[in-house]
């Protein structure tokens, strides 16, 4: 304990006696008070008061503006401020490092960063058209990207970095936006209780009747990709379809891209509905071909051309010259998943049609600097961890060392300025042994991913065997010891973490027909046109910003897409693994070329309810996002 008059204090680095209990303790007086801001070091912990507190004001904002740290009260702005003011008086690019779990208030604490910045870097005369812009950014972003889970009505499914960009004289010039791994499988299942991506429900809800007519829909429940309820209390979906209808405009999606984008919206509801049966022979056979037809409408392709690639795709057979296209039956089951995939890569690529057409509008090619802003989902355990939660681990298994290194340059430097000779204790060494272990060629985890995905029988249970081979006497490696052959155990920097790897090499590979391929790149909707188009790929993996440490990413060396090849089964095959490694280093060498801000939001407990803090919760937080290795370093 310490004494009482510590109780509350702004920053936790200052109680004499700093450990996990005191923290916890000082946080909870704090909290009860709404006082949901509070520095821990070089760490600004945001803990989610789940009701409005009225701190984001203009006025309040105006009270941040030139501020010192320690002159205000910790606080969102401050640090917008701080981030700010160093850009102008260091010529440095600035990055705000915002993590947490679903929930905890990663894009609230963004918004308030936009908000804050449009405010004080924003033209003199009020409120202008980029300013707008920048504020209309997140709710289409949000329409497309937000879903309804258990825990948050309007959870982020994707990572984002929105850069900030300014003149040389401060004022804010434009902004643009890199999306990271889309939660896409949301787009044809959802579990119960959650919501498939907002879009749909306001398309289906708010568009009007001729609207509906001309994209043949139907309520929310004619929908299989739809499955569960729709409704969310306190949420109007009607509503929000108007609003994204103007923020959309606002950024550059003029009404007519915007019908175009809403067909191809209400062509995967239709694509959802494509039923199939099992023909002689095991083929599959079409259930009903209106469905079929009405996704062929909206999508603008050949209805027979689409049904033949959904029910009979060609694929490759032989070697070298001898190589050609044979037209297969897919099985029932086959047909479905191949339906699947194409409604996933489909519901993608337009996502990254919007962030593209957005950029193109907001991002300034002769920016002088950036403020960057990474909200990202943050470390997490659950009862099955699965691939996509290996790549989220995996991220802030390398943000951790981001930070420790960074904190270990600070101090370093202090050190040499009061002449203290100290010892030297790398703690980011740490880190590096797990991320090798996941990402280090030759035999990183992701690299043998992508080498099973290469060869025709590779499967989870061959990938397993390999890892296991290659990494068997790391500290870093564990295998069960009850038989559970599709798992084993991570030691990362918060915790150990048991993983299944169950579809593994199917998730990795991400495969889809090259017909259905064929058939989108006929399509007469210039947006389905386009994102199917050769040069797609390479469009969205590029940084719209100037500012990007390279001119070119390592995802698209040459032109070339890295991680894009041709399987033996005629399916197009897009590594995912190896294209998220990419784009994750890609975005470290961003970082690691600005001075970094650390935000750390925090969900106060699972209900969703105001003053109310559990402290297991809590602390589990404390230890997965940093803040107590922070301490210990
Ligand atoms: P995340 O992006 O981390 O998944 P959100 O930012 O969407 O989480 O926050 C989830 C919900 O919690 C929000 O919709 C909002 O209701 C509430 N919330 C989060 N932060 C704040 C805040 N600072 N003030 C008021 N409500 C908040």
């Amino acid at each position: 304990m310490n004494p009482p008059s510590f109780d509350g204090v702004e920053d936790c680095a200052h109680l004499p006696e700093l450990h996990n209990s005191t923290v916890l303790h000082n946080l909870r007086k704090r909290y009860a008070t709404d006082l949901i801001y509070t520095y821990s070091g070089l760490f600004l912990v945001a803990i989610n008061p789940y009701k409005n507190v009225p701190i984001y004001t203009p006025k309040i904002a105006d009270l941040y503006r030139g501020k010192r740290k320690d002159e205000v009260a910790p606080h969102i702005f401050a640090i917008s401020d701080y981030a700010y003011r160093q850009m102008l008086d260091n010529q440095m690019n600035q990055s705000m490092l915002i993590t947490g779990e679903s929930g905890a208030g990663k894009t609230e604490n963004t918004k308030k960063v936009i908000q804050y910045i449009a405010q004080v870097a924003g033209r003199s005369g009020g409120v202008g058209e980029l300013e707008t812009q920048l504020i209309e950014l997140n709710p289409v972003l949000e329409a497309f990207g937000n879903a309804k889970t258990t825990r948050n009505n309007n959870s982020s499914r994707f990572g984002k970095f929105i850069k900030l960009q300014f003149n040389h004289g401060g004022l804010v010039s434009g902004a643009s936006v890199r999306v990271y791994l889309l939660e896409k499988s949301r787009v044809i299942d959802q579990l119960k209780g959650e919501r498939n991506f907002h879009i749909f429900y306001q398309l289906l809800l708010g568009a009007t009747a001729e609207e509906k007519k001309n994209m043949l829909l139907d309520a929310p429940e004619a929908y299989y990709y739809l499955k569960h309820s729709s409704h969310i209390d306190g949420w109007n979906d009607v509503e929000e379809f108007k609003h994204t209808k103007v923020a959309m405009k606002s950024c550059g999606i003029s009404p007519s891209d915007q019908a175009d984008v809403f067909k191809i919206v209400a062509g995967i509801l239709h694509l959802g509905n494509t039923e199939f049966g099992a023909g002689p022979n095991d083929q599959a056979t079409l259930k009903n071909k209106l469905a079929v037809k009405n996704t062929a409408e909206l999508f603008m392709v050949n209805p027979e051309t689409l049904e033949k690639a959904l029910l009979k795709p060609r694929i490759e057979v032989g070697s070298g010259k001898a190589k050609e296209l044979v037209s297969t039956h897919l099985t029932k089951e086959k047909a479905e998943d191949s339906r699947d995939a194409m409604a996933k890569s489909v519901y993608n690529r337009l996502f990254l049609w919007i962030v593209n057409r957005m950029n193109k509008v907001l991002a300034k090619p002769d920016a002088a600097s950036f403020i960057g802003v990474l909200d990202i989902a943050g470390f997490e355990i659950f009862e099955k961890n699965t691939f996509e939660q290996l790549c989220i681990n995996y991220t802030n298994e390398r943000l951790q060392q981001f930070f420790n290194n960074y904190m270990f340059k600070l101090e370093q430097e202090e050190y040499e300025r009061e002449r203290i000779e100290w010892k030297f204790i790398n703690f980011g060494v740490d880190s590096q042994m797990t991320i090798d272990l996941i990402a280090r060629p030759p035999y990183g985890i992701l690299k043998i991913l992508d080498e099973e995905c290469l060869f025709p029988n590779g499967t989870d249970h061959s990938f397993m065997e390999k890892m296991d081979y290659h990494h068997k006497n790391s500290p870093k490696w564990a295998r069960p010891k009850t038989f559970e052959p599709n798992t084993f155990f991570l030691k990362h920097y918060a915790g150990e973490v048991k993983y299944d790897t169950s579809d593994w090499v199917m998730k990795n590979k991400d495969p889809l027909q090259k017909d259905l391929v064929q058939c989108l790149k006929t399509s007469k909707n210039k947006i389905v046109f386009e994102v199917f188009g050769d040069q797609f790929d390479a469009l969205t993996e590029r940084d719209a910003s100037p500012s990007s440490s390279r001119s070119s990413s390592p995802a698209t060396k040459g032109g070339k897409v890295l991680g894009g090849t041709r399987g033996a089964g005629g399916a197009q095959f897009q590594f995912v693994a190896k294209k998220y490694d990419a784009q994750l280093t890609d975005l470290m060498d961003v970082l690691g070329s600005t001075q970094p801000h650390f935000v750390r939001c925090i969900l106060p407990n699972y209900k969703q309810r105001p003053n109310l803090l559990n402290g297991p919760v809590v602390q589990e937080q404390l230890r997965y996002n940093g803040v107590l290795e922070g301490i210990r370093i």
